[in-house]
C-alpha cells in the first residue's frame, strides 16, 4: 500500500508517511485506496483480532508488515467495551479505558508503537535523536506522553500554555520522566502551537534532531481508530444481522473520519452522525455549501473547540462532490447550556454520567426524530471518562465523579517540568 498526499502530487510508504506526519508541502496523507472488507469473511472477535484483520492491507508491502500483531497487541491493551443501553436500540462505545481516560490514547499508543519499532529496525543510521513535539491543550498531550514514555530512540518535548490547563489535566502532563519534559509555556496555547511550528523549519534545531509530530493528522493516530469502528459494527451485526449507525463527538474530524472510512472500507455501518459544540463549521458546512473555517470559541466540550478541522482535506478527498457528502454524513452542533442540560439530565434518566463530549453526541442522539432513533441501532462514541473534567460534571450532576484507577495512579505521581519563553531561541537551548 502507497499513500499519497491529498493534491496527489506525494507519494510515500506507509512508516515514512507516519515518521513524517505530514507531506513535504504541508498536505495530509491518505492511502492511495482504501481496501474493501465483506462482513461475513470477516473473522476476527476481539479488538486485537479485528485489528490485525482490518490493517493488514494498510502494512501490505511495509517493512513493519511482520509486527503488525505485536504492534497491535501494544496499542490495543485495554478494552473497549460497546454496552447496550436501550434493548436494540442505543449503546455506548467505551473508548476512556485506556491510561489516560481518552479515546486518543488508542491512536497515540499505536503511533508510539510503530515509530518505536521502525527506530529498532532502521533508527541507527541517523545519529539525532528523534524528538516529537507536541503542543496540546490538555488531552493530546497526556495521551502522547502515556504512550511514549519509556521507548527507546524517541524523546518527547511537551507544550502547554501556561494557566490555560486543569489541575487535573496539568498533572496528566508532568508526571512523567526520563524521555518525556513537559515545558509551560508563558503564552497561549496558539503561541505553543506556533513555536512547533517554527520548530520545524529551524536549521540549528534539525541539526541537532530529527523532529516528528504527533499531532491528530498523523496516519499512525488514524488508522488504528477504524478499528474500535469496525469491531463496535461487527461485534453488533453479529448479533442482530444489521448495520449500526454511528454518533461521533467531533473536534479536528478524526475520529469520526475513521469511522467515514471504515464505512467505506464496506463494514456494517449505516448512518453517521456528527455532534459539534458550538464550533460548528462542519454543521454549517452541510446546511451551506459553503466551507467558511474561522478562529475557535471556547466551550465545555474544550477538547472539540476547533474552527477548521484539519481532516476535512481528507474527508474532501474521499467525497468531493458535495451532494454526495451531504447525503453520506449529518452534523449537529450542541451548545454549551444543552451539554449542560444533557450531563444533569443523563445522569437522571439513564443512571450514566458522560463528559463534556460526550454529551454531545447523547444530545444529537435525543434530538433525531423517533422515527429514525426507532429505525437503526445506534451507538454512541464516549470519547472521555467524566473525572477527566470533574468541574463541570460535578457541577451537573452535583455528585462527586469517582476517579478511574488507571487516572489516580497517575495523579499520584510527582510531577516536574520546566518554564519556556514562547520564543524560538528559548526552544533552541532547551531541546
Ligand atoms: C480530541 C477529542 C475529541 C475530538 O476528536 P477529533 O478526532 O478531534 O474530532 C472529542 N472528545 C475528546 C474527549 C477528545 O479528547
Amino acid at each position: 500500500m502507497q499513500y499519497i498526499s491529498t493534491n496527489g502530487i506525494h507519494q510515500t510508504d506507509l512508516v515514512n508517511a507516519i515518521n513524517q506526519g505530514i507531506a513535504p508541502d504541508g498536505r495530509l496523507y491518505v492511502p492511495e485506496v482504501l481496501p474493501r472488507f465483506s462482513p461475513s469473511k470477516l473473522q476476527g472477535e476481539s479488538l486485537t483480532e479485528i485489528a490485525v484483520e482490518i490493517l493488514k492491507p494498510f502494512f501490505a508491502g511495509s517493512f513493519l508488515e511482520d509486527s503488525l500483531i505485536t504492534l497491535c497487541e501494544d496499542a490495543f491493551n485495554f478494552s473497549i467495551p460497546l454496552e447496550e443501553l436501550e434493548r436494540g436500540k442505543l449503546s455506548v462505545l467505551e473508548l476512556f479505558h485506556g491510561p489516560t481516560a481518552a479515546f486518543k490514547d488508542v491512536g497515540a499508543r499505536f503511533l508510539a508503537a510503530v515509530m518505536e519499532r521502525s527506530f529498532e529496525k532502521t533508527g541507527f543510521n541517523d545519529k539525532r535523536p528523534l524528538t516529537i513535539l507536541v503542543a496540546t491543550s490538555g488531552d493530546t498531550g497526556g495521551a502522547v506522553a502515556s504512550a511514549f514514555h519509556g521507548r527507546s530512540g524517541i524523546r518527547v518535548a511537551i507544550l502547554f500554555p501556561r494557566g490555560q490547563v486543569s489541575p487535573r489535566q496539568k498533572h496528566q502532563l508532568t508526571c512523567w520522566d526520563g524521555n518525556i519534559t513537559a515545558y509551560e509555556v508563558n503564552g497561549t496555547f496558539d503561541q505553543c502551537q506556533a513555536l512547533v511550528k517554527s520548530a520545524f523549519s529551524d536549521e540549528c534545531i534539525l541539526k541537532e534532531h530529527r523532529l516528528s509530530a504527533a499531532n491528530s493528522i498523523n496516519l499512525g493516530r488514524l488508522l488504528p481508530q477504524t478499528v474500535y469502528h469496525a469491531a463496535a459494527s461487527m461485534w453488533h451485526w453479529r448479533k442482530h444481522g444489521s448495520p449500526a449507525s454511528f454518533i461521533v463527538p467531533t473536534g479536528n474530524l478524526g475520529n469520526a473520519l475513521a469511522c467515514i472510512w471504515a464505512r467505506a472500507m464496506g463494514l456494517p455501518i449505516g448512518e453517521i452522525v456528527l455532534s459539534t459544540n458550538s464550533n460548528q463549521v462542519i454543521p454549517d458546512f452541510l446546511s451551506t455549501g459553503q466551507w467558511q473555517p474561522r478562529h475557535s470559541i471556547q466551550t465545555l466540550a474544550s477538547a472539540m473547540d476547533v474552527g477548521d478541522p484539519s481532516n476535512m482535506e481528507r474527508l474532501f478527498n474521499l467525497i468531493p462532490d458535495f451532494s454526495e457528502l451531504r447525503g453520506s454524513i449529518e452534523a449537529y452542533p450542541i451548545d454549551d447550556a444543552a451539554i449542560r442540560k444533557q450531563i444533569a439530565d443523563d445522569f437522571v434518566n439513564r443512571g450514566k454520567i458522560w463528559c463534556p463530549h460526550t454529551a454531545t453526541g447523547f444530545r444529537a442522539y435525543d434530538q433525531l426524530p423517533l422515527k429514525r432513533r426507532k429505525a437503526a441501532t445506534w451507538i454512541v462514541a464516549a470519547t472521555a471518562h467524566p473525572a477527566k473534567f470533574e468541574n463541570i460534571v460535578e457541577n451537573a450532576i452535583g455528585e462527586i465523579v469517582e476517579i478511574p484507577e488507571s487516572l489516580q495512579n497517575l495523579l499520584t505521581l510527582p510531577t516536574r517540568y520546566q518554564q519556556l519563553e514562547p520564543k524560538i531561541t528559548s526552544l533552541r537551548n532547551e531541546l
